[in-house]
């Protein structure tokens, strides 16, 4: 068989993205698939070749489903009866083996060998699994809830993707903590056990930032720290004059923010497309901003203040300094306190103050750099959940002017001459004396086909681009001329 007419796929079961050939890298060794490429040119019956897809497709099949994976940690009788079969199978292929020590015979020995070894890893992982579990449970148990520890098929495959459906690996465990006070020994208690830890809040994320990478990992579960505080009116340090305020825990609905600050006649200005499944949690480490961004900015710039697990299990408070209740980098100096805590939370480790240009946490023209993760050293912030676990968040508020329009511009034909748009009307409106943009949306071609839009020129067909802009401004002649 040559290489031209190969089947793309021989190891059965695989219902994955996964290739034939990152299937046998992964669970033979790198070195394994030219081997058998090499063996694939000179197949004699093919008997062996497709014995030995049938190990790999067992044992693939039982890797990527974690309800097999519960069914045999349950029965050891069935474990046991699937290795043998897969002994079974490779006992077969040795028979078939010419024994004379040529170059063929070699490559098919080192292939036994490294698919034995896979076999036995297989095999190991069902105890290791077993015992880690236990030990999990032990010290978790200790902290939280038994049932907010979750090693069960249903909740490791609702956390093995975020919103860009990649897989990878299914994680270990899940654990939901009840309180922003569990977080720090849970913190504790999972690095002392070898695990790697993701936080996660909504899975809406794009980037891959939620997704295990390593079969060792614990993801914690924000949507329980769920407490919303009462908008408070609060003198900010360093600043004069009351601003309203509102502390989230880590796990609030975004939406939830912005229904309680409309409630009061008020804005959240941190509105994602996504905020009726995103989490606050999420919004911070993804610096997350919507259509208000073209005012107020993203979650960076309204951000009073923020508490998180560092992964030493040590506590930080963030807390914005001199805040401009703008977009922070309007600001010359964006300061901050940066306060350390022992993982007791109130014993001080120590304290000090990060100054950074305004203009260097965003870049120019840009609504956030999602390519700069260090921002500044600013802790949490666009980190994706990389340096700690966010628990809590105190946003400022923003009053909206009295009257509102908005607008709906539909673009036709050529995409270019339609995106300078966005830019000649955010300058219309930036020298405008009275009105104010207070959001621009901007819908791409993919997008509109993507959620059904309903243009109101039927007759041109689908829009290449659709903006939507709310004008804003306490005279409501102002608003109605600008728009
Ligand atoms: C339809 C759709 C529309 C979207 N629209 C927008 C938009 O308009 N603007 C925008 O900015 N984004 C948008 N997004 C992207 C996404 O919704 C945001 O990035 C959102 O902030 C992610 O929040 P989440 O709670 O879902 O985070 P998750 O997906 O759960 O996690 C995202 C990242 O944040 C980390 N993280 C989550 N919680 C914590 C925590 N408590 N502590 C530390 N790290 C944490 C995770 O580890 C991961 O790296 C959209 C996504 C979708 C699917």
């Amino acid at each position: 068989m040559t290489r031209m007419n190969a089947r793309l796929r021989e190891i059965p079961y695989n219902y994955t993205s996964f290739s034939d050939r990152e299937i046998v890298m992964r669970l033979l060794g790198e070195d394994a698939w030219g081997t058998l490429d090499e063996l694939r040119t000179e197949r004699r019956t093919g008997r062996s070749a497709r014995m030995l897809y049938e190990v790999l497709g067992d044992i693939w099949v039982v890797n990527r489903n974690p309800y097999l994976q519960d069914d045999l940690l349950d029965s050891p009788r069935r474990l046991n009866l699937l290795v043998e079969a897969m002994h079974h199978r490779l006992n077969e292929i040795e028979k078939r083996r010419t024994g004379d020590a040529s170059a063929r015979d070699t490559k098919v020995d080192e292939l036994l060998h490294a698919a034995r070894s896979a076999v036995a890893a297989f095999e190991n992982q069902y105890a290791e699994t077993r015992s880690l579990r236990r030990k999990v449970m032990r010290r978790l148990g200790a902290i939280t809830r038994r049932d907010n520890i979750q090693f069960d098929g249903m909740a490791r495959v609702s956390h093995v993707t975020d919103a860009t459906d990649w897989r990878v690996e299914y994680p270990f465990v899940v654990v939901h903590p009840d309180t922003e006070d569990e977080c720090a020994p849970i913190v504790k208690a999972l690095t002392d056990l070898g695990l790697t830890i993701i936080p996660r809040g909504g899975g809406t994320g794009y980037t891959g930032g939620a997704i295990p990478l390593d079969r060792l990992t614990a993801v914690v579960n924000t949507e329980k720290l769920d407490t919303l505080g009462a908008i408070e009116q609060r003198v900010l340090p360093g600043t004069s004059g009351p601003c309203a305020v509102i502390r989230c825990g880590a796990g609030v609905v975004t939406k939830r923010v912005m229904e309680a600050a409309e409630a009061a006649g008020l804005v959240f200005a941190v509105d994602p497309t996504s905020a009726d499944a995103s989490c606050i949690g999420g919004n911070v480490a993804m610096n997350a901003g919507g259509k208000k961004a073209v005012l107020w900015g993203t979650a960076l710039d309204n951000l009073a203040s923020w508490r998180m697990v560092g992964p030493d299990a040590s506590w930080i408070e963030v807390e914005r300094l001199e805040h401009n209740r703008s977009r922070i980098h309007d600001a010359p100096l964006a300061r901050f306190r940066i306060r350390r805590f022992e993982p007791d939370g109130s014993t001080l480790r120590g304290e000090e103050t990060l100054e950074v240009e305004g203009k260097r946490l965003r870049k120019e023209g840009l609504g956030k750099d999602v390519t700069d993760k260090f921002l500044g050293g600013v802790p949490g912030v666009q980190k994706e959940g990389c340096d700690g676990l966010i628990t809590s968040a105190t946003f400022i508020l923003h009053r909206m002017p009295k009257h509102i329009r908005t607008v709906c511009l539909e673009f036709f034909g050529d995409v270019k001459r339609a995106v300078p748009a966005i830019v000649e009307i955010k300058s219309y409106l930036d020298q405008h004396p009275k009105a104010i943009l207070a959001g621009l949306e901007h819908l791409d071609e993919r997008y509109v086909k993507a959620v059904g839009y309903a243009t109101k020129a039927k007759s041109r067909g689908r829009p290449r681009m659709v903006l939507i802009g709310d004008i804003v401004s306490d005279d409501e002649n102002a608003v109605a001329e600008a728009a």
